[in-house]
């Protein structure tokens, strides 16, 4: 027998391609070291190309999974992912609050709209209830700039803008903020990508190289999912992201063409290879 690895726990949907959703995140977490689980929020029938469709699990189906699984297996970090509707969000953060998902257990919500085809993975009239449900509840949020634009308005093309957004944001109860940059305009910086990472007081900012590849499918998820693997580790949170930041920086170095359309992200820079 050996020890248990630290238990994260995804609240996501399925992405039948293996690129992004719950498959990324299990992914990650295998090769961060911690022990995964699942609460499916959503079936996506997807590839390379885009998202087909998807059907959505019963909202009170989700909510049993996570009961299920934070009553036995002791969850030591959580993130959220496509959570496709209102109804699935209310059940969501009711289920998180009894069971202290948020609270004792950091909760880190990847704000997921759509896909990088554009395809729509969040309800319109979902959108409210994440504001008002899930962002107070929240440990850490992690939008990228078009999610920014959809949660408070603001249409960040500046650094200025992005510390703004930033504010807005935190404004809307999260303990934490992290606004990626990866989508800001070229020409509005330097050809580096900013992340900003903010409390309320201070900011944080991780800058890096932007990396020229369309492979990035799933990248989102990816860093998602390794904040929160160093989060169940038990590292504060401006350790977690730099951690998060470092692994996904190379699983998109190493990112790979699958399909006519976009690859994924690697994860499998962490492994050896035994063969
Ligand atoms: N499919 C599912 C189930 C997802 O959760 C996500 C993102 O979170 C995507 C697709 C979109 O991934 P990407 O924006 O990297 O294409």
């Amino acid at each position: 027998m050996t020890e248990a690895p630290p238990v994260a726990l995804t609240i996501a949907g399925s992405d039948s391609g293996g690129g992004a959703g719950l498959q990324a995140d299990l992914r990650t977490f295998t090769v961060c070291s911690v022990h995964g689980c699942v609460a499916v929020t959503a079936v996506t029938v997807q590839n390379s190309m885009g998202v087909a469709g998807y059907v959505e699990i019963p909202p009170s189906t989700v909510a049993d999974q996570i009961r299920a699984v934070a009553t036995d297996m002791g969850v030591a970090a959580a993130k959220t992912g496509m959570l496709s509707s209102a109804a699935i969000i209310a059940a969501v953060a009711e289920v998180c609050d009894d069971v202290g998902i948020g609270r004792s257990v950091p909760l880190v919500v990847d704000p997921v709209a759509a896909s990088m085809h554009g395809d729509p993975l969040l309800a319109d009239d979902a959108l409210a209830e994440l504001r008002s449900e899930l962002l107070p509840r929240a440990t850490l949020v992690t939008p990228n700039l078009d999610e920014v634009r959809l949660l408070v308005g603001v249409d960040v093309e500046s650094r200025a803008e992005q510390h703004e957004a930033a504010r807005a944001l935190h404004a809307l109860g999260p303990r934490w903020v992290l606004i990626k940059g990866g989508h800001l305009p070229d020409g509005a910086d330097d050809g580096l990508c900013l992340d900003l990472l903010f409390d309320g007081t201070d900011f944080t900012e991780f800058t890096g190289p932007r990396l020229a590849t369309p492979h990035t499918h799933g990248s989102g998820d990816s860093l998602a999912a390794a904040i929160t693997s160093a989060l169940a580790h038990g590292s504060p949170m401006p350790e977690a992201v730099g951690y998060g930041k470092r692994y996904i920086k190379q699983a998109i170095a190493h990112a790979y063409p699958l399909g006519a359309g976009l690859g994924p992200v690697s994860p499998f820079w962490r492994i050896q290879h035994p063969w």
